[in-house]
């Protein structure tokens, strides 16, 4: 398997650690210890003891009929969305966690946009015992009630953010300064295949067992251990990080990332990077971005607050460079679309983020015994103002 990153934490050019000299120690022993304390067998067995009693994992891979009939292909569903919490981000909080104890760690900070992020890790401090105190812009705070009160309710500080925009980048770099000034006894965890080397490869290592599974499931549904496309939406990566892992060097498998387009690429009101961004540095690292000519970090806009980022992992912008993953964009309303779709032909309401994934189906080519995985991040519970807005006009 050739290796996709290399020792200072690149994939090809993307990726790497763009840090203030300050936080250096701390990602320096976190990029020391991530890897032996991963393949650790205590970290392994706890790791899986959660994922299985607490997460619920192994999730099902479903094979959707009506839906197949109707995209002329063969789809399953890898269903996320009935992890605790509602998506795939609790199996990276948990394993973070884990980590974090390990490297004697007493307390764990985070930043959150939409706020699915923070109530993850406040879900998993909860359970562990660990102060958890998360950084979120105040906009976002006003924006997402129930998230915060979530937050609260599992014993979670939530710090209000009010410098810049109000929101997620401001809240990040909140969580860096205050990272800053006490390093050694915070954990900062991070919810997605981005930040500064090593958190894309661990957050990517961590999610991988979705794709784990997808080869033993295949194999006992279709007798064969891969499909021939795997698809899955894109914000800063982590589900599709985690989809693609056991596949990225198998070429029979097409990897399809989806981003959100937002109003459409050429419009003002748009969150994919891929197609609209450029090479730059945000977060820590080299990546592709969304940026103004003279490189400030331009707004991003979704529909789904998942996929709101002006970024994205530096593992994809490589995959996409390399030409390895193909990534297209879904707009606002073919995701809206597309959920009510899926929930009137499967009786499974998606997160809006998901439902940007399966939107995509109509634009491949696919063919009537195409084996295709979609990975369902999350399901729509928090999605439901913006669908019943979707229905006045019905
Ligand atoms: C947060 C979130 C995403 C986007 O994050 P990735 O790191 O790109 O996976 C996608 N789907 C759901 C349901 C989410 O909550």
């Amino acid at each position: 398997m050739p290796r996709l990153i290399s020792n200072k934490g690149f994939y090809g050019e993307f990726g790497g650690a763009y840090i203030p000299e300050m936080l250096y120690p701390n990602i320096e022993e976190l990029s020391q210890n991530y890897r032996s304390i991963l393949q650790s067998a205590d970290f392994r067995n706890d790791f899986k003891k959660l994922l299985s009693d607490y997460v619920g994992r192994p999730t099902p891979l479903f094979y959707a009929a009506r839906l197949s009939e109707s995209a002329g292909a063969q789809i399953y569903l890898k269903r996320e969305d009935l992890c605790h919490t509602g998506s795939h981000k609790l199996n990276n909080v948990i394993g973070q966690a884990l980590l974090a104890v390990r490297m004697k760690k007493k307390n764990i900070i985070a930043e959150t946009g939409a706020g699915q992020h923070g109530v993850a890790t406040a879900t998993v401090c909860a359970l562990m015992g660990l102060p958890c105190t998360v950084f979120m812009g105040e906009k976002d705070v006003a924006r997402q009630e129930p998230n915060v009160m979530r937050m609260k309710m599992l014993g979670a500080e939530v710090i209000p953010v009010t410098s810049g925009s109000r929101t997620l980048k401001d809240a990040t770099n909140e969580a860096i300064r205050y990272w800053i000034n006490n390093p050694a006894d915070t954990y900062y965890l991070i919810g997605s295949t981005i930040g500064p080397h090593p958190y894309p490869d661990l957050v990517a290592r961590l999610q991988s067992v979705i794709s784990a599974e997808i080869k033993k499931q295949l194999k006992k549904a279709e007798n064969r251990d891969y499909p021939d496309f795997i698809v899955a939406c894109v914000g800063g990566g982590s589900n599709a990080a985690g989809a693609f892992y056991h596949f990225i060097n198998d070429r029979r498998v097409k990897l399809i990332g989806v981003e959100a387009s937002g109003e459409g690429v050429s419009s003002d009101k748009t969150a994919a990077t891929i197609s609209t961004g450029s090479t730059g540095i945000v977060h820590g690292c080299r990546t592709m971005l969304m940026q103004t000519p003279d490189g400030q970090i331009k707004e991003a806009h979704s529909i789904s607050a998942g996929l709101d980022y002006p970024g994205i992992g530096p593992m994809h912008a490589f995959l996409s460079n390399t030409g390895r993953a193909e990534y297209l964009a879904v707009t606002d309303k073919e995701a809206m679309d597309a959920s009510h779709h899926l929930s009137r032909l499967e009786g499974i309401i998606p997160a809006l983020e998901s439902a940007h994934a399966i939107a995509v189906l109509g634009k491949l080519q696919l063919k009537r015994d195409d084996v295709v995985v979609v990975n369902l991040s999350g399901r729509g519970d928090k999605d439901m103002a913006s669908y019943m807005e979707s229905m006045s006009d019905l």
